[in-house]
């Protein structure tokens, strides 16, 4: 049971935790922490959060958990605003998309990793962001990756775990390293290919055209355009090595195809799709 929980970023991820640890009897009292007023009152009217301030060093005075939701590129100002204020037995941690920043992020403001800090990722979302987006169901059966190092408390690990576990979710641990090549495999991608997909049809000119024949294959696969371009900014930036390296091979494989359709060989296009089918089959 975590008594007093501070959420600093109230939006569809923040958001969502907290309604979610309401749901299941597991919370005391949720503090959210956030820039704007209007949507913090607007968290607060929706049962979301008990109370809120806007200044996140107040937020986790007395909290015995602090779940960090806010945009990558907004987590080293974060921690550096809580650096000393946090309670004894406090422990934090985040739902950053990339790990491998927020620890370099925590290693500049703290001097060393902080051993009550557990780094996070819920491999849960929508395209929708903001409070009004949150959901209590959004983590049931959904996985939670935790990227601990040598230095994280054992006790908080588990203490993290168990918050997890009682939104409904399976955590897995992993290092930062991995956590983010796979991410930028599986999340990452994905998102650059439906961005740089109706960007590339929208530069095409006579949009109105174009669109007014996408069927369902392209709203399927051009949903994932709809999410934040500041968060995925962020993504992009905090996991540039990996997401780059990740859309050179992807260039390669489109190189390839490319190539199949310029020669009309059949039997290459059979080979490729027949692979990508039974994968997806086998995996998804
Ligand atoms: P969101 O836009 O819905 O919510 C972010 C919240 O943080 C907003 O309420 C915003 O006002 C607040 N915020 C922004 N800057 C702030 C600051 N400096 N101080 C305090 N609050 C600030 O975004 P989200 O989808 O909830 O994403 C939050 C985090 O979760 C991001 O780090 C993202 O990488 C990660 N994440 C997102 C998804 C997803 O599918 N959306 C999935 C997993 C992890």
């Amino acid at each position: 049971m975590i008594e007093r929980l501070a959420v600093i970023g109230v939006g569809l991820i923040g958001g969502s935790l907290a309604r979610a640890l309401r749901a299941n009897d597991a919370v005391g009292e949720v503090i959210g922490c956030g820039r704007s007023i209007e949507h913090l009152e607007r968290a607060q009217a929706l049962g979301v959060i008990d109370a809120y301030c806007q200044d996140p060093g107040k937020a986790v005075a007395n909290a015995d958990m602090v779940f960090i939701a806010v945009p990558l590129g907004a987590i080293a100002g974060v921690f550096a605003r809580i650096q000393g204020q946090l309670a004894e037995q406090a422990v934090i941690t985040d739902g950053g998309s990339v790990k491998g920043s927020v620890i370099a992020d925590a290693v500049q403001v703290f001097g060393e990793i902080p051993s009550w800090f557990v780094p996070g990722h819920p491999i849960a979302g929508t395209e929708r962001s903001g409070v009004e987006a949150s959901f209590p169901e959004l983590y049931q059966n959904r996985r939670v990756i935790l990227t601990p190092l040598a230095e994280t408390d054992p006790q908080a690990i588990e203490r993290v775990r168990a918050m997890w576990e009682r939104v409904g979710s399976e955590v897995t641990e992993m290092s930062v390293a991995h956590h983010d090549e796979v991410l930028a495999a599986t999340s990452h991608l994905p998102h650059m290919l439906a961005f740089g997909l109706v960007d590339a049809l929208t530069r095409l000119g006579s949009n109105d055209e174009i669109f007014r024949y996408a069927a369902g294959g392209f709203r399927d696969f051009s949903r994932i355009a709809s999410s934040s371009p500041e968060m995925w900014r962020d993504i992009c930036l905090a996991n540039s090595e990996a997401l780059t390296a990740m859309l050179t091979r992807f260039g390669s494989e489109m190189t390839e195809l490319s190539d199949a359709i310029r020669r009309k060989d059949g039997e290459a296009l059979l080979r490729i799709f027949g692979r990508a089918r039974a994968a997806r089959e086998r995996y998804v």
